[in-house]
């Protein structure tokens, strides 16, 4: 018998007992809830450890203090958490979704996925959201009753942010709110936004680390200014690191409370009986309409300096032709490939799947390694 641990949870939080379940049925847990449990499997998966090799905008090996996709997703756990506990959502939920979102990115990046989609684009294309799901539900090989972590709907389906529609017709059960445009969880919703809060604000901390970024230029942007000037006037002698980590959390905060307050006022205003009126009202976890222009507004900032600084085109071109040379490589002789991702079928659609499988399992210095021992003629 499961002992309730869900029982401070608002009538529309997900809930264990309430669940669509695993595709394969499994006893309870003793001692945990099953969004516990599904947190626990993601922690002890490999593509959760590759997490600490592979970057969104820096490369793993261009400094020690930047965030990895590893750190990434634990201060989105973090946001998240702090997100759902003030909204009496479940808390073990958008903590498993936040540890899992990221599982099927590709070494490098955007960089490194846009190049994996161009390669796979006669091959039903690559989509890192679907890989993530992929990852969970058949690629991490831990137990032996089946493939994947056998976790719930609920987690699978806030895995699954983003689906082409030709690819959500393949999923069936999970693929069907995006044909049916659809709502997921509030703790999806939750985990999405905390996503966005955790990489904006890190990326402006390692834009100005790297010195790709001026505290100068950011005056410009509203969100930072007006935190930045709140510090000088409690600090008047503050500078540097100090100034900029003051900044940062102020920012933080200020989304996260604006995204409370503006999501309670939005369930509020939908009388929400269950997860089921969820699914079918517009999405509630939101900012508010001023908050939301000054966080367009960042975001547009750092993809007009930071994304397209030309220091970080000239590793994404690196990236892409990394990616894009493994692929062809392995493409045209099967035979480079380990055993494990070698198909015997013959059919080049589910070779093409392996090779992006592989490389996508790839981390960072992984790929790099990997490029020099197949085309640099000196390396073994
Ligand atoms: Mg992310």
């Amino acid at each position: 018998m499961a002992i309730n641990l869900e029982g401070h949870l608002a009538p529309y939080a997900a809930r264990s007992t309430l669940s669509r379940g695993r595709h394969f049925a499994e006893p309870a847990p003793g001692t945990r809830s099953e969004f516990q449990r599904d947190r626990d499997r993601i922690i002890h998966s490999t593509a959760f450890r590759r997490l600490e090799y592979k970057t969104q905008v820096f490369v793993n090996h261009e400094g020690d203090l930047f965030r990895t996709r590893l750190t990434h997703s634990i201060e989105v756990a973090q946001i998240a958490r702090s997100l759902a506990r003030n909204l009496q959502l479940n808390e073990d939920l958008v903590e498993a979704i936040s540890l899992a979102h990221d599982l099927g990115h590709t070494p490098f990046g955007h960089a490194g996925q846009d190049a994996l989609n161009a390669c796979m684009k006669d091959y039903g294309g690559f989509e890192h959201n679907l890989q993530s799901l992929r990852v969970v539900d058949t690629l991490e090989q831990r137990y032996g009753a089946f493939d994947g972590l056998n976790l719930m709907f609920e987690t699978r389906e806030g895995v699954l942010k983003h689906c082409s529609l030709p690819n959500a017709q393949q999923l069936g059960a999970i693929g069907q709110r995006f044909i049916d445009r659809k709502q997921p969880s509030l703790e999806a919703q939750i985990a999405n936004l905390a996503d966005e809060i955790a990489y904006n604000n890190h990326d402006i901390d390692d834009g100005l680390r790297s010195g790709l970024l001026t505290t100068d230029q950011l005056d410009s942007v509203d969100l930072y200014a007006r935190h930045r000037r709140e510090v000088e006037a409690l600090f008047p002698n503050i500078n540097g690191r100090r100034a900029i980590n003051e900044t940062v959390r102020r920012m933080i905060n200020a989304l996260v409370v604006d995204l409370i307050q503006t999501s309670q006022a939005n369930i509020a205003a939908a009388s929400l009986g269950s997860i089921d009126d969820v699914r079918n009202a517009p999405p509630l976890i939101a900012f508010s309409a001023a908050m939301k222009l000054e966080a367009q507004a960042l975001k547009r900032f750092l993809r007009e300096n930071l994304y397209q600084h030309y220091l970080v085109n000239r590793m994404t071109s690196k990236a892409k032709r990394i990616v894009t040379d493994l692929f062809t490589i392995f493409m045209s002789g099967p035979q480079l490939l380990p055993p494990d991702y070698q198909v015997s079928s013959g059919s080049v659609m589910e070779q093409a799947r392996k090779v992006a499988d592989y490389i996508a399992g790839m981390t960072d210095r992984y790929a790099m390694r990997e490029y020099r021992r197949l085309f640099a003629v000196d390396e073994i």
